[in-house]
Parts: structure tokens; sequence; C-alpha cells
């Protein structure tokens, strides 16, 4: 495929500096987003403005989403003036979103009764690495398409993993993001009790540094956790409904969570409290207040 048009759908806090990514290399790119403000910015740096995604998947040869939950792909894909009402034989759907493999399969069934192909695309990496160029990216769908659109993933990822079919890269960037909830909810309860016995956190991070388990995580996250900063990078909102879609994963499959099960519940509880729009680090400031 050479200098394919893409379509860009979702301009939050990925979706804007993957999107950026990729004008500044040169595809042409056309960008729509529900809240219309947003696309200025791509729009500053050469990108078009789309009118809707059906009229956006029309367009373009390759269309990237990167929207939040299951039900808000659906929309977007779906729904009445979604992708699939404008995408073209031949041209790609790519969801970037944290989804459900299930919802991967729904999509990639949906644009093939148009003749057009699918890949589920989430990523590791938050805005850092977003905007760096350096995500890790977890494809699922058949070899073929992913040669097809590997330059164009390029551009957003340093590692492509090809996990499987269609649905195995939402697998595997569920079962990758239960490892990082385990960790921010351990690290505020280690932190916590670190502070409360009156103890040095610094000296605590210095332990976990010079360990096996040592990780860049507590010199990010970590550090930024011992200084209270929770600008949101990851919204805690989506940490939690990354654990109830790893929950559902996992009954599909016969396949007991317990303690999985029990940072989802802390999660839930902080976001009930408010603190949704957080990053998902202000779980530390949620554990404070119980007793
Ligand atoms: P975000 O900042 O909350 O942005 C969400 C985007 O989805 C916005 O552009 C929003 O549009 C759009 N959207 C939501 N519901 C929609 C709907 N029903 N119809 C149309 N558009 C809709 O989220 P994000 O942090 O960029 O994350 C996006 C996805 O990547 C999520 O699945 C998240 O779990 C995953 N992810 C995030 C990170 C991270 O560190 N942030 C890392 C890896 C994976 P509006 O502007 O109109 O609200």
């Amino acid at each position: 495929m050479t200098q394919p048009r893409i379509g860009f759908i979702g301009l939050g806090t990925m979706g804007t500096p993957m999107a950026a990514n990729l004008v500044k290399v040169g595809f042409p790119l056309l960008v729509w987003n529900r809240t219309a403000s947003k696309v200025e910015p791509l729009l500053r740096v050469g990108a078009k403005a789309g009118k809707g995604p059906a009229q956006v998947a029309a367009e373009v040869d390759v269309v990237i989403a990167m929207v939040s939950q299951p039900k808000d792909i659906e929309a977007v894909v779906l729904g009445p003036d979604g992708v699939v009402e404008g995408i073209r034989p031949g041209s790609v759907l790519i969801d970037m979103s944290t989804v459900s493999p299930m919802t991967s399969r729904t999509l990639a069934g949906a644009v093939t009764t148009k003749q057009a192909e699918f890949l589920d695309a989430p990523v590791v990496g938050s805005k850092g690495p977003a905007t760096e160029g350096t995500l890790v990216i977890l494809v699922g769908g058949l070899p073929t398409t992913l040669e097809r659109c590997r330059p164009i993933l390029s551009v957003m990822g340093k590692t492509i993993i090809h996990a499987g079919g269609v649905g195995m890269g939402s697998a595997l960037k569920l079962a990758t993001n239960l490892m990082l909830a385990h960790l921010g909810a351990g690290f505020a309860e280690a932190l916590l009790l670190v502070q409360r016995v009156g103890l040095d956190p610094k000296r605590y991070l210095e332990v976990l540094e010079a360990s096996t388990f040592r990780s860049p995580w507590y010199q990010t996250k970590g550090i930024g956790m011992v200084k209270r900063d929770f600008t949101t990078h990851f919204a805690l909102k989506h940490m939690h409904k990354d654990l109830r879609l790893m929950r559902e994963l996992a009954s599909e499959v016969n396949t007991a969570l317990p303690v999985t099960n029990a940072v989802e519940q802390l999660f839930a509880q902080s976001e009930a409290a408010g603190k949704g729009e957080l990053d998902y680090s202000a779980i530390l400031s949620y554990l404070e207040h119980q007793h």
C-alpha cells in the first residue's frame, strides 16, 4: 500500500498524539471527534476535518479508531452514520481502543460484510509513548492485513506484536492491564503502609529498584504517587472499565480471578467516590480514606 489515506476517529488523550504522528510523517489524514473542538490541534498540523465516521470511512483506505469502551466503538462503527455505512471494499478498520475480544469479533464481522478487513490493535503505553511514537501495539487479525498496515502502525509504536486472530490483540491487552491494575493498587497499599509506620517512601523505592522486580514504572508512576501527582494520563474510569472486561473474559473461559475481582471493587469504589477522571494512580487517594 503506497501512501494510503488514513481516517482517525477519537481524539482523546491517546488519539490526539497518535494521529499527530501520522500527519507529521506525511500520511494524508482525515480526522473526526465527537466533541468537534478537539480536532483543532490536528488541523493545525495538517490534518483535514471529516464530517462523521461514515464519511471518513468512505474517503480513506485505512480507518483507525481510538475511543473509550465497547459501547462507544460499537456506536462509532455499527451505529447510524457509523464506519460500516461508509467503509469501502478492500479498506481496513483498525480498532486501537481497549475493548473485549468479543467486541473485536463483532466489529470484524460487520466490516467483513462490506468486503473490508479488520485488526484489533490496542496499545500498551500511555500519553508519553503515544507522543513519542513508542507504543507497544498488540495486534489481532490476519497476518496479511497486519503486513499491509505495518508501515502505519510503525509510526505509532516501536514494538508490534501479532497476538493471533481477531480478538487476540484485545485479549492480550486485557491480560497486560491486569498486571498494571494490580501494580497500581498494590503500590498504593504499600505506600500507605510505609508512610504510616514512619518510613521514608524514597527508601522504599530504593529497595524496589534494587530488587528483582524493579520496573521503570516506579520511576514514573511510582514517584508521581509519592508526590501525589494524579494528573490524568490513563483515566481511572478506563482502568475500571478494563477490570470489568477482564472479569467478563475470565467468565467466558471459566477462569477464577479472585484477586483481580478485589482490585476491580477498589476501582469501582474509587470511581463512585468521584475519582474517575483522575489518573488511575488516584486509587491511592481513595485508599487513604479507608480504615
Ligand atoms: P479519552 O481521553 O477518554 O478519549 C476517549 C475518546 O473517545 C474521545 O475522543 C471521545 O470523544 C471518544 N468517544 C468516547 N465515547 C464515544 C462515543 N460514544 N462516540 C464517539 N466518540 C466517543 O481516552 P484515552 O485515554 O485516549 O483512551 C482511549 C482508549 O485507549 C481507551 O480504550 C483506553 O482504555 C485505551 N488506552 C488508554 C491509555 C492511556 O494511557 N490513556 C493507554 C492504553 C490504552 P469526546 O472527546 O467527544 O469525549
